[in-house]
């Protein structure tokens, strides 16, 4: 079967989430999306892991369904959820933080397993080490190896995957507290580790620089905090309906059952270049080892961004990428598609509406983004049908991220926008 998988999300019980991020509340977003697998998120929070046992029923091995399914509702006016129904998986995010070859490391990890179980054993386990219910991804005092044997020992079924593995301040290789290398972190039990998140200010490309990276599946994930944001980078798959099928075709890493990643063009991420947010600064990896990483306004360190860290590590001028390798496909999240075209913010009444019209009329959104054929899209509306058409062949406009600041893609140049605005066609 095909379908598409969102791996890491957050609870409510995480800093900055939405209230919204209920089961049923990311089911019914999920729906309208596209995406048939959301990671639960959060499964080591006792709150959460008490809602996920007392709201969702073992479907297909491994993966979950609500057990109500009637609580699940389209989030927008005008459109009806898809027949097929939502399935969650067991997911969860630590914050490890710790000192290891006497330096302060931090880094983020996802966990995955198929059962209550094997996360209830996983939480008992976290919770003698350190505080689990203050955050929805605790943050513990524990190495990123030794948290890996306890996933080896408490769920054998389970694994672990390092998360946006090039951001500054919290992953596996990020400039500010990350490693070099993933032998450098998992030690005797590297082996273990067969996939890593890229994060949104990656894309496989820019990993495939890294011959040290060949062994290891890219998969990506929205780590989003509010159910809208759900599959801005998400994976696609074309084997069995069920986690162990799900997990093998993540190991073996072949296009045939992991056919595709969704991502951000990389640029958007929050971290892709270098630079200083609050003095305004986003400069190129030479630009800032020209000014030996410090800030032009005010001298200070900057902070390095996911694109020197990568060109840093890489060891090769041209990514390598094995012909069997899983698809690529670079998108802008339709409500960002629909705010430029309409010249308002992406959180407005309008562009909601529009996204509404334009599920209703075409499925899903990504089944408007990846499959829909372009003449029916500009029938509806010429304007987007162009959108859709620019961003399939990644011809998009991009100025890119920096010090938590996310980029800007666009498809149209301003001049093409004063014609365009209001432009987007009624029939
Ligand atoms: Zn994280
Ligand atoms: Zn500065």
């Amino acid at each position: 079967m095909n379908y598409i998988a969102d791996l890491h999300i957050h609870s409510p019980y995480s800093r900055a989430t939405s209230k919204e991020s209920s089961l049923a509340g990311l089911a019914g977003w999920a729906g309208i999306k596209g995406i048939n697998v959301v990671g639960t998120g959060d499964f080591t929070h006792p709150a959460w892991f008490g809602k996920l046992q007392e709201e969702l029923e073992p479907a297909e091995a491994g993966f979950f369904r609500l057990k109500d399914s009637r609580s699940v509702v389209a989030p927008l006016a005008g459109i009806s959820l898809p027949e097929q129904p939502v399935r969650f998986m067991l997911s969860a995010e630590v914050s490890c933080i710790y000192k290891r070859h006497g330096q302060v490391r931090k880094v983020h990890n996802l966990l995955y397993v198929p059962d209550f179980a094997s996360a209830g054993r996983i939480n008992a386990r976290l919770a003698a080490i350190g505080n689990v219910v203050s955050d929805g991804r605790p943050i513990l005092g524990l190495d990123s190896r030794d948290l890996l044997e306890i996933v080896l020992e408490e769920a054998p079924e389970g694994f672990l995957v390092p998360a946006h593995i090039w951001t500054p301040w919290f992953s596996l290789f990020g400039s500010k507290s990350g490693f070099d290398s993933i032998e450098e972190c998992f030690g005797d039990l590297s082996m273990h580790i067969f996939a890593l998140e890229t994060g949104l200010s990656s894309d496989p490309a820019m990993n495939r620089l890294i011959s040290g990276l060949d062994r290891f599946a890219l998969i990506s994930n929205s780590d989003c905090h509010s159910p809208q944001k759900l599959g801005r980078e998400a994976n696609l798959f074309s084997t069995g309906f069920d986690y162990f099928s799900m997990r093998d075709a993540i190991r073996g890493n072949r296009r045939e059952t992991f056919s595709a990643t969704i991502e951000f063009f990389p640029e958007e991420g929050k971290y892709h270049a270098d630079g200083h947010r609050d003095c305004r600064v986003c400069l190129e990896p030479v630009e800032s080892r020209w000014l030996n990483g410090r800030c032009p306004v005010c001298g200070r360190a900057l902070t390095i961004g996911v694109l020197h860290r990568v060109m840093e590590l890489a060891d090769r001028d041209e990514p390598r990428l094995p012909e069997d390798a899983p698809a690529v496909f670079s998108l802008i999240p339709l409500p960002e598609i629909i705010s430029e075209i309409l010249g308002v913010g992406v959180a407005s009444k309008k562009v909601a509406g529009q996204f509404a019209r334009i599920v209703a009329r075409f499925g899903s959104e990504f089944d408007l983004l990846l499959k829909t054929e372009l003449d029916g899209i500009s029938r509806f509306s010429p304007v987007l049908g162009e959108a859709v058409a620019r961003i399939r062949n990644s011809r998009v406009i991009r100025r890119s991220g920096y010090d938590g600041e996310f980029g800007v893609i666009k498809v149209f140049s301003e001049e093409e926008k004063k014609e365009l605005i209001g432009a987007f066609g009624e029939n």
